[in-house]
C-alpha cells in the first residue's frame, strides 16, 4: 500500500495525526493496531512513508530490525507531542526531508533536516511549482525522482523552461540525453509521452489549457462532458492541464455547461459576444453570429481567456477585429469539434513570466523579510548589483542563475530583468532597502509590458531604518529628498527643497554627499536653515544595520560650521522640523494631534 501511515498513541499525538489525515485526504491514514509497536510495523512495510507521533527512541528501536538499505527503507519522520519538531529520522533523501517540511506546514513544526545542507536548500519536488498551478499527476514516482536529483544523478527536465519555476540544481537539465536520465522531470499538458521503462518519471501538469464551449438551450451536462473529455483523449491533452472553461455570456445559465464544468472542477469564464467576434478562428459560422452575434463561440471564447491568462494577457482588452491566437499569446490546439448540441474546442496559453521587485531591506538579514527571503528562494533567475547579491547568496537555491552587474548599470540591469521575465522565467530584481524607493523597481517597471506579472515586494528603507536608530524623526510629516543631481537638474532639487522647507517637513536625505558632489548638503542644509531654527536636530546614520553602523545627532547650525564631512554615499540625513527636539539624546518629532485638552 502506497500513502503515508500515521502513528500516534496519546490523545495528543492522534489529535494532530487527524490534522495530517483532513489535510492530506485519500493520502495519509491513521494506522491503529492493538499496540504501537505492530502499527508501527504495519506503517513501515505498507505504506510509502510514515509520520510517527511516537519519540525518535521509541520509534528507531522498533524499526530498527526492518531497516535494510537506505535507499529502499520507507521515510520516517518523527514529531513530538508538542508538534514543535517535524523530525527526518529516516529516508532524508529519498521522501522523508520533504515529508517533514510538508508535516511542518500543517502542523506550524519546525523541520528538522540532519542531512547535508545542501540537499535540504533544493527545491522540494512535492510542491515544485505548485504556486505556478502545477499539479503532479501521480505522485507515485516521486520519492524515486527526489532521490535521483538530491543524489546528484544525471536527470532530465522537460517542458519546464516556459514556466515560471524554482530553480533545480544542476544535475536536472534539459540537456541529459533521454537514454542517459537516472530519472525524468517533465512538465506537460500532453498525455501519451511513454517514460522509458525502469526510468522514474515525475509528471507535472501545467494550467495551460482552456476548453471552448458552445451549446444549444437545454444541453445536458452528459453531452457537454462527453463532446470535451472525447475532445481531449483524442488530441492527447491532459484533463489536468485544463484551468477552465470558456463561453460567452449568454450561455452564463446554462446549466448543461455549468454541470459539466463544476463536475471536473473547472471553473467557467463568460465573456460578452463583442469581445469574441473580433478573434480569428479557423471554423467561423454566420449561423452562429446571426445567433448569438459572433461567428465563434468555442474557439473564439477558449483563445481569448487563454490569451488573458497568459501572456496576451494586456494586449487581448480593447483589441480589435482580426485578431489572430499568435498575437495575444495563445494557440489552438484543438479545432472546434460538435455533438448535437454543443461545440468544444481547446486553446493552450503561453505563459506569462514573473518578476518579483525585491527590497531586502538596510543590510542586517533579521530586517529582510521572510516574504523577500522566499521571492529569492522561488527565482530562478536573481539579477542584482554585486553588492547586493553577495549579501544573500546562501539563501537562493541551488541551481539559481545569478546575473551579477556593477555600479550604474542600473538600465541594463533593468532591462536585463525584464527580458528574463518574457521568457517566462520566475526572476527576482533585488535592491537594498525597499526596491522602488530611488532604485530599480521604476526603471524595471517602465520596460515591463502587460505580458509579464509584476510582484513587490516591501524592504525597509534607509530612512526608515536610519529613523529607528535616531529616536522617532519621522513622527509627524516628512519628505524624501535625493540630492544626486547626477539624473536630475539641480534647480528642480531645490525647488523641492524650498517647498518642503516652507512647508516645515521633516526631510530625509537620501544620496547626500560623494567625493564629486560635496557642496550639495551644505547647500539643502543652508535653504532649510532659512526656515527653522539654528537648534533643529540633525541626524545622520551611516551604514545603517551593517558593518561599521554609526547614528550621529547633531543641530542645523553645527552641521553648516563642518558637521558634514563625515556624511558619504552610505549615509541618510535626517533634519527635523520646527517642532523636532532632542529627549534624552533621542530624535523627537512629536505627533500633531493634540493629545490632551
Ligand atoms: N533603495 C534604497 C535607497 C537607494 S539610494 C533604500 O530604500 O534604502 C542610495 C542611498 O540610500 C544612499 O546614498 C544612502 O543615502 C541611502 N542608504 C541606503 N542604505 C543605507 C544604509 N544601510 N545606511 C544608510 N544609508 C543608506
Amino acid at each position: 500500500m502506497n500513502g503515508i501511515g500515521v502513528i500516534a498513541v496519546t490523545a495528543r499525538g492522534r489529535a494532530a495525526a487527524e490534522r495530517l489525515v483532513a489535510a492530506w485526504p485519500g493520502e495519509a491514514r491513521h494506522v491503529t493496531a492493538e499496540r504501537p509497536a505492530d502499527a508501527l510495523r504495519a506503517a513501515f512495510t505498507e505504506c510509502g512513508a510514515v509520520v510517527s507521533f511516537l519519540a525518535i527512541g521509541a520509534t528507531v528501536r522498533v524499526l530498527a530490525p526492518l531497516l535494510a538499505d537506505k535507499t529502499a527503507d520507507t521515510p520516517v519522520v518523527c514529531v513530538d507531542e508538542a508538534t514543535q519538531h517535524a523530525v527526518a529520522v529516516l529516508g532524508g533523501h529519498h521522501g522523508a526531508n520533504d515529508l517533514a517540511h510538508r508535516v511542518s506546514e500543517v502542523l506550524g513544526s519546525r523541520p528538522v533536516v540532519t542531512t547535508a545542507s545542501d540537499a535540504v536548500s533544493v527545491t522540494p519536488l512535492d510542491s515544485y511549482g505548485d504556486d505556478a498551478g502545477l499539479t503532479i499527476e501521480d505522485r507515485g514516482p516521486l520519492a524515486a525522482v527526489g532521490a535521483a536529483v538530491l543524489s546528484g544523478e544525471a536527470v532530465r527536465i522537460e517542458g519546464a523552461g516556459e514556466w515560471p519555476l524554482p530553480p533545480l540544481p544542476d544535475n536536472v537539465a534539459p540537456a541529459v540525453p533521454a537514454d542517459r536520465a537516472a530519472a525524468v522531470v517533465r512538465v506537460s499538458d500532453r498525455t501519451g509521452e511513454a517514460a522509458a521503462p525502469g526510468v522514474p518519471t515525475l509528471t507535472y501538469r501545467p494550467p495551460s489549457l482552456v476548453v471552448g464551449v458552445g451549446a444549444a438551450r437545454g444541453v445536458s451536462a452528459g453531452e457537454v462532458g462527453r463532446l470535451v473529455d472525447q475532445t481531449l483523449r483524442d488530441e492527447g491533452l491532459a484533463p489536468g492541464s485544463v484551468r477552465g472553461v470558456a463561453t460567452v455570456d449568454l450561455k452564463a445559465d446554462e446549466e448543461g455547461i455549468l454541470a459539466a464544468a463544476r463536475e471536473r472542477g473547472w471553473e467557467v469564464t463568460c465573456y460578452p459576444a463583442a469581445d469574441l467576434s473580433g478573434m480569428e478562428v479557423p471554423n467561423p459560422s454566420e449561423t452562429v453570429r446571426a445567433e448569438v452575434g459572433t461567428p465563434s463561440v468555442a474557439e473564439a471564447a477558449a483563445l481569448r481567456c487563454a490569451a488573458e491568462a497568459g501572456r496576451g494577457g494586456g494586449a487581448v482588452a480593447g483589441a480589435g477585429e482580426g485578431v489572430r491566437g499568435s498575437d495575444i499569446g495563445a494557440e489552438l490546439v484543438a479545432a472546434k469539434r460538435k455533438s448535437d448540441n454543443a461545440t468544444a474546442a481547446v486553446a493552450r496559453l503561453a505563459p506569462r513570466g514573473r518578476l518579483a521587485v525585491v527590497g531586502l531591506g538596510p543590510g542586517a538579514r533579521d530586517l529582510a523579510t521572510p516574504r523577500a527571503v522566499a521571492e529569492l528562494r522561488r527565482a530562478s533567475v536573481v539579477v542584482g548589483l554585486d553588492q547586493y547579491l553577495d549579501q544573500v547568496r546562501d539563501l537562493l537555491r541551488p541551481g539559481t542563475r545569478v546575473v551579477a552587474s556593477g555600479l550604474g548599470q542600473e538600465e541594463e540591469r533593468a532591462r536585463t530583468a525584464v527580458e528574463e521575465a518574457r521568457t517566462g522565467a520566475a526572476v527576482a530584481l533585488i535592491g537594498s532597502g525597499d526596491a522602488g524607493v530611488y532604485a530599480m523597481a521604476s526603471p524595471a517597471l517602465d520596460f515591463a509590458g502587460a505580458d509579464i506579472d509584476v510582484v513587490g515586494v516591501p524592504g525597509i528603507t534607509a530612512a526608515v531604518s536610519a529613523s529607528n536608530l535616531l529616536g522617532a524623526p519621522l513622527g509627524h510629516d516628512h519628505a524624501y529628498i535625493s540630492l544626486s543631481d547626477l539624473h536630475t537638474p539641480w534647480e528642480a532639487i531645490e525647488r523641492r527643497l524650498r517647498a518642503a522647507a516652507e512647508g516645515d517637513f521633516t526631510v530625509c536625505f537620501y544620496n547626500p554627499r560623494s567625493k564629486k558632489r560635496d557642496w550639495q548638503l551644505t547647500r539643502a542644509l543652508e535653504i532649510l536653515a532659512e526656515h527653522r531654527p539654528p537648534d533643529t536636530p540633525v541626524g545622520h546614520v551611516r551604514q545603517a544595520s551593517r558593518e561599521g553602523e554609526r547614528a550621529t545627532m547633531s543641530t542645523l547650525d553645527r552641521m553648516l560650521a563642518g558637521g558634514v564631512d563625515d556624511v558619504d554615499m552610505f549615509t541618510v540625513v535626517i533634519v527635523g522640523s520646527s517642532a523636532s527636539r532632542t529627549v534624552a539624546g533621542r530624535f523627537v518629532t512629536p505627533r500633531g494631534y493634540r493629545w490632551s485638552g
